[in-house]
């Protein structure tokens, strides 16, 4: 079951769209210098249960972005669910995976994913030497399109 800290609304973590902006609790990343220790945790409330009410509230954005996992894989089935249903409406949408490598088969319900954890060294997605990596999907593949972060 997922459950989640926050929602706001950014223009920051997808280019070009208004994101509603939900951080996801229990992330199983534990990265060093983690910049939301918080969201470690499993505490918050069941996002199922708000999800519409959510999209309801924030009705200008045109895009939602899930900010983080969960240790549980079941939990995939419920973002295909929020993407099937955000897509319904109009809206595209976004998963950072604070996991490394491309993404999964299972992410193609979504629009962008981010992946890669937070290595301060290399600095966060803004920084041409992070080692993240944000995909845009384009007739059913994803494309590395980082660098537009760094214009
Ligand atoms: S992915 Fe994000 S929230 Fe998770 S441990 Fe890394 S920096 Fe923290």
């Amino acid at each position: 079951m997922l459950l989640f800290t926050e929602a706001v609304a950014s223009y920051k973590e997808v280019p070009m769209e208004y994101s509603l902006v939900i951080h996801i609790a229990g992330c199983p990343n534990a990265c060093e210098n983690c910049q939301s220790p918080w969201l470690q945790a499993e505490e918050g409330d069941v996002l199922q249960e708000c999800f519409e009410k959510l999209l309801h509230l924030y009705h200008t954005v045109t895009c939602v972005c899930f900010l983080g996992e969960s240790r549980d894989e079941a939990n995939q089935v419920e973002f295909v669910a929020m993407c099937r249903y955000a897509r319904a409406l109009g809206l595209k949408t976004c998963l950072y995976s604070g996991r490394a490598g491309e993404p999964e088969p299972w992410m193609r319900c979504f629009d962008f994913v981010k992946r890669g954890p937070y290595i301060a060294a290399q600095g966060p997605l803004t920084s041409p030497s992070t080692n993240q990596r944000f995909y845009k999907k384009e007739n059913d593949s994803f494309v590395d399109v980082t660098s537009i972060f760094w214009q």
